[in-house]
């Protein structure tokens, strides 16, 4: 039978044995036709033995039911007489030739259809047309392969233009730089305790939210078992026999999820103003006051963090340029002193780690 195998996506959720039935076949020595291929090893009519090739599926008006089928494979072909004999025959029954390198009968393979329609007869096969397909050589595969000299080029010349923008971008010039002025700025940050409305699943509200409000909405979708679909599917044996099984797959539907969506208030601490000071106030740098409304209820505020940089001005051949340092090394680059600084040709861009130096 077929395997247990529960990981083929191609593998039906549930499979029901319909019974077995006569595949037909065709003599093609006298012309009679819709033979019954499991009885009627030979033609009735002029005796010829059956070709298995022939043999085609029969339309449901027309089949005829196996009983108690024992399958023994597909029939062995005598390599003496053409006669088909049972899957497990030793020697053929109509001339007695060993069948130990006889060829197996070829199937005709599956059909499905859909549950309210039927089968139609197979069609009736022409043999020699079938042989002589088969003797023909393949014409070769010739695929048009890409020429992987066009692969090599391109990732040549792509490896060139990024070393030339790479090699762009990094090329300096020295320049000597006289400081001709200071900026400074410092920032604290202030938090407010603030009530802040907010919006959460249920199971999400904070515990210490308050004026909660909530409502039913569609939260998510689960997939439910909503009937089966089922096909019929015929399978050629290979012995004269075909099998019928319908085929059932659970077809299913999406339904909501439901659950309670919360909007509510809970008191936070919020990013709330920023207080300066610069180098437009003094020369010197100072934290500006910061007079916070101190307490722990809502309006109260506190210290977030505090932030500072210092900036040396620089002159080379009248051209400024800027340089964000530590503050020692601010302080130390004292007006008119000079440095001897690179600057990028292309990106402008001074090297300020000698002024930290
Ligand atoms: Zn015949
Ligand atoms: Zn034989």
């Amino acid at each position: 039978m077929f395997p247990q195998n529960s990981n083929d996506p191609n593998r039906p959720d549930r499979v029901e044995e319909l019974g077995t039935y006569e595949m037909i076949w065709d003599c093609k020595f006298c012309g009679n036709k819709n033979l019954p291929a499991k009885t009627h090893k030979f033609c009735p009519t002029c005796g010829a033995a059956q070709d298995p090739q022939s043999r085609r599926f029969p339309s449901d008006e027309e089949k005829i039911a196996v009983k108690e089928h024992v399958s023994k494979g597909a029939s062995l072909i005598c390599p003496a007489c053409g006669t088909p004999n049972d899957g497990d025959s030793q020697f053929c029954m109509q001339c007695g030739a060993p069948l130990d390198q006889a060829a197996r009968a070829k199937t005709v393979g599956s059909e499905v259809r859909a549950e309210n329609q039927s089968f139609a007869a197979g069609q009736e096969r022409d043999l020699a047309q079938e042989r002589l397909a088969e003797d023909l050589p393949k014409a070769p595969v010739t695929a048009g392969k890409p020429n992987p000299l066009i692969f090599i080029i391109g990732a040549i010349v792509l490896l060139l233009i990024c070393g030339g923008i790479i090699l762009a971008l990094t090329a300096k010039r020295d320049a000597t730089a006289t400081v001709v002025g200071h900026d400074w700025q410092r920032i604290i940050y202030v938090d407010r305790f603030t009530s802040v409305r907010d919006n959460a699943w249920d199971d999400q509200v904070p515990a210490d939210a308050y004026s909660v409000s909530c409502s039913e909405r569609q939260r998510s979708s689960r997939q439910v078992p909503d009937g089966e679909e089922c096909a019929v599917r015929r399978v050629d044996n290979g012995d004269g026999t075909f099998s019928e099984r319908r085929e059932c797959n659970t077809v299913y539907r999406d339904e909501p999820v439901y659950d309670d969506y919360c909007s509510f208030t809970v008191n936070r601490w919020v990013p709330d103003r920023e207080i300066q000071s610069s180098s437009a106030q003094a020369a010197a740098p100072f934290w500006p006051s910061a007079d916070l409304t101190s307490g722990s209820s809502l309006g109260a505020e506190r210290e977030n963090r505090r932030s500072e940089s210092y900036i040396v001005l620089l002159d080379v051949d009248g051209q400024r340029y800027e340089c964000a340092v530590n503050q020692s090394a601010w302080q130390e680059a004292e007006e008119g002193r000079t440095f001897n600084i690179s600057i990028g040709v292309i990106t402008n861009a001074p090297d300020c780690s000698a002024l930290e130096q």
